[in-house]
């Protein structure tokens, strides 16, 4: 899944479970993934088989993310709700299917496997179109309600990451 998918359906998620989660890092952690993996798949991709999916897409990172938030956060529950963002990515990404596994469990399952590019439109799956339109939708919706497409408004969440 892409951008819209992961923040909207993620922040939705995580402020049903706990409303005063800050959707900012909801949306960061829910990201994350992603943002540590691609850009190290442009730096060095010989490092990591020259996939796009790599250490941040691993239960062995994710661990270090919940070892941070605990010391951050230093409660279980803000923690949890935030670190449940960071493995709902593994969810969306559908990290159970082949050949994810060996990168979700790195290093027990072996190196990071070859990335196979398949056609553009193999992108265009089901679960992938109705996730972004899902979460497109739910930020579109969160943006109106909170009136986050006036600029004071907007400011003000960017800074504080309170939904007034
Ligand atoms: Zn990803």
């Amino acid at each position: 899944m892409l951008v819209f998918a992961h923040a909207g359906l993620t922040i939705s998620a995580a402020r049903a479970i706990d409303r005063d989660v800050d959707p900012r890092w909801a949306a960061a952690l829910a990201l994350g993934p992603d943002l540590l993996d691609k850009p190290l798949s442009l730096l060095d991709p010989a490092l990591i088989n020259h996939n796009t999916r790599s250490f941040g897409h691993t239960v062995f990172l994710s661990l270090f993310v919940l070892t941070a938030l605990l010391i951050w956060k230093r409660r279980p529950k803000p923690a949890l709700v935030l670190w449940a963002c960071y493995i709902g990515h593994f969810l969306l990404d559908s990290m159970w299917r082949d050949p994810n596994p060996a990168i979700l469990f790195w290093p027990l399952l072996g190196d990071f496997p070859p990335f196979v590019r398949g056609p553009i439109a193999d992108s265009f799956t089901p679960w992938n179109v109705l996730g972004e339109i899902a979460g497109l939708i739910l930020l579109v919706r969160l943006s109106r309600r909170h009136r986050l497409f006036e600029r004071p408004r907007l400011a003000a969440f960017l800074k504080s990451g309170r939904l007034a």
